[in-house]
């Protein structure tokens, strides 16, 4: 996708990592917005940090809405409860994608407020 060799890829992803964004002020904003978990539209959700690798850093870009059901423990499809099922539904770059058009909704909100 990048154009990024293998042999780059994993250098690049050694130790040196991209400094994570971080907004209280996002994190707040999406709880806000009645969005339903994206596997069972329950509104009572959680904000998953979508990760390609588990040691990365929590990035609050890449956040998603899911119940703490689905969020933590289904062993049907959950990043944490079967990480392997859910990365086979969800790739990186389907929640990706879906991550960074809510966060492109608040920046586009932010900017008209500010
Ligand atoms: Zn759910």
């Amino acid at each position: 996708m990048t154009g990024i060799s293998k042999a780059d890829q994993l250098k690049r992803n050694a130790p040196l990592k991209e400094k994570p964004f971080k907004s209280k002020h996002y994190l707040a904003w999406f709880h806000s917005q009645g969005f339903g978990c994206i596997v069972c539209a329950n509104p009572q959700i959680e904000a998953h940090h979508v990760k390609e690798h588990s040691s990365d850093n929590r990035d609050d870009r890449y956040i998603l809405p899911l119940c703490e059901y689905y969020h933590r423990y289904s062993e049907f499809m959950s990043p944490h409860g079967s990480p392997k099922i859910w990365r086979e539904t969800y790739p990186l770059d389907v929640q990706k994608s879906i991550a960074t058009k809510l966060f492109e909704v608040w920046k586009n909100e932010s900017m008209d407020t500010d």
